[in-house]
């Protein structure tokens, strides 16, 4: 199984060099050359199972030559100890919650797995992995839980001091073990501008850094798993459901993309965003022109003006994007646009659907699920698909304030967020200074 960048100008690598090195030499993102399909014996024998049964079968195909089968049902098993619920919301619809993880985000489907491939490929090679992020608030702590207390791997976030929330920070800074989390008296920006200084610093050569960052293969290919367990487990023989996307950097999507040339039996995808809607024009007009600066909606994680997968789903239709947008090979638009049905959902229609999916399903939505249950809806008014599933992203109990104002609730936070409040953080501060920080490191003691 080979792995090549979508820019074309970089040699095709195995899974192994993909993991480890994440983007490829010429700023590609890295994309199977074949697209293993499960047979359809395969895909009904998943009817009923466990998720981590399902993850077993899916993974399987990508991790050959990795790990053994032993290995990997190991992992899964580890991976994915907590529910995903499915749920009812009418005859014809459900929503699938991705949502009970360690940091209560969709983010720890993938970060979980990926962080139990790089502790296989460093037991191997020896040494420690020090994974080195900035982040501006969820990515970071889902990226933290994943790895923490994982052997051989070491791991350093950077945060803005200032602006991410009490919470966010809790979940980051409670971990401790070998997470290290640093409080930047700066922006975010000047985090990952200390980060890249840092990847690139000849004084650094000696740690062997990642930065397991989202466009990682690593965190492509386990959000796969997810739309194959929701058609295993709702899905009749010859039903092929609708799936309803949030999206923002379109790794989730670009995972059901890929997890339908795979095999898995779905009708269309429904790809929802919030006012960034850059995609929704693109897929209309065939000409693409990403957002500066990105626009603030409240949907916060979706705030994104230049989908960093985007060159993944363009190379899914033939053609080519390099990571500025330009498109150097022009997609099959016509095949995009009878596969995918997109819609730029506004703040207020956002709110409204929040409102609106409580008073007639009981249901309680998050600012990320609503857009994508909202882009449902309209997609649903011409002709009610025979079964959709909206994903859910994040757990209501994340966006307090939101709900509390929409609907005069609030909602209980699920066990991974309990409790944070009580227990010690560990933290330290520093400037926005590269040699502070480059200090700092050095004075870590990587194991090289
Ligand atoms: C990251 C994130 C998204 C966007 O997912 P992409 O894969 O980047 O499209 C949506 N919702 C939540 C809650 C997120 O954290």
């Amino acid at each position: 199984m080979r792995f090549y960048s979508t820019n074309l100008e970089s040699v095709p690598v195995d899974l192994r060099t993909a993991l480890l090195i994440g983007q490829a030499a010429d700023k590609g993102l890295y994309m199977p050359e074949r697209i293993p399909v499960l047979s359809n014996p395969e895909i009904e024998g998943l009817k009923g199972k466990s998720y981590p049964e399902v993850a077993f079968a899916v993974m399987r195909v990508w991790t050959h030559g990795l790990l053994t089968a032993d290995e990997l049902l190991k992992v899964c098993y580890e991976c994915y100890d907590y529910p995903v619920p499915l749920e009812r919301v009418n005859a014809r619809r459900y929503l699938m919650r991705l949502d009970r993880g360690p940091t209560a985000s969709f983010k720890d489907f993938a970060a979980r797995m990926m962080a139990r491939l790089l502790r296989h490929i460093i037991k191997e090679e020896g040494g420690e992995l020090v994974i080195l992020t900035a982040t501006s608030g969820d990515t970071g702590s889902a990226v933290a839980h994943a790895f923490h207390n994982v052997e051989g791997i070491r791991m350093v976030v950077l945060f803005p001091i200032a602006e991410v929330s009490v919470r966010q920070r809790q979940q980051m800074t409670t971990l401790g073990g070998n997470v290290t989390t640093i409080g930047v008296e700066g922006k975010f920006d000047d985090c990952q501008a200390l980060v890249k200084r840092a990847f690139a610093d000849p004084d650094l050569r000696h740690i062997r850094f990642s930065s397991a960052n989202s466009i990682n293969i690593g965190r492509l290919l386990p959000q796969s798993v997810y739309y194959f367990y929701a058609c295993a487990q709702l899905a009749d023989p010859g039903v092929r459901p609708v799936f309803a996307v949030p999206s923002g950097n379109f790794g989730n999507m670009c995972a059901g993309m890929l997890a339908w040339r795979m095999g898995l039996p779905a009708a269309r995808f429904v790809i929802a965003t919030n006012e960034n809607d850059e995609f929704p024009r693109f897929l209309a007009s065939g000409r693409y022109e990403k957002i500066v600066p990105s626009r603030k909606c409240i949907s916060n994680a979706m705030n994104v003006g230049h989908p960093s997968n985007l060159p993944r789903l363009v190379a899914l239709y033939g053609g080519v994007m390099d990571e500025q947008g330009n498109i150097r090979k022009a997609p099959d638009l016509g095949a995009m646009q009878r596969d995918m049905f997109s819609l730029s959902i506004t703040d207020q229609e956002t709110r409204e659907t929040i409102v609106s999916a409580y008073q007639r399903h009981r249901t309680i939505l998050e600012p990320h699920g609503a857009v994508g249950w909202a882009a449902l809806e309209r997609f649903a008014a011409e002709k009610e698909p025979e079964l959709a599933i909206a994903i859910e992203t994040a757990h209501p109990a994340k966006f307090p304030e939101e709900i509390k104002n929409l609907l005069g609730i609030d909602p209980e936070p699920p066990p991974a967020l309990a409790g944070l409040e009580n227990k010690p953080e560990h933290y330290t501060t520093g400037p926005a200074d590269y040699n502070w920080f480059k200090d700092f490191l050095l004075q870590q003691r990587f194991q090289v």
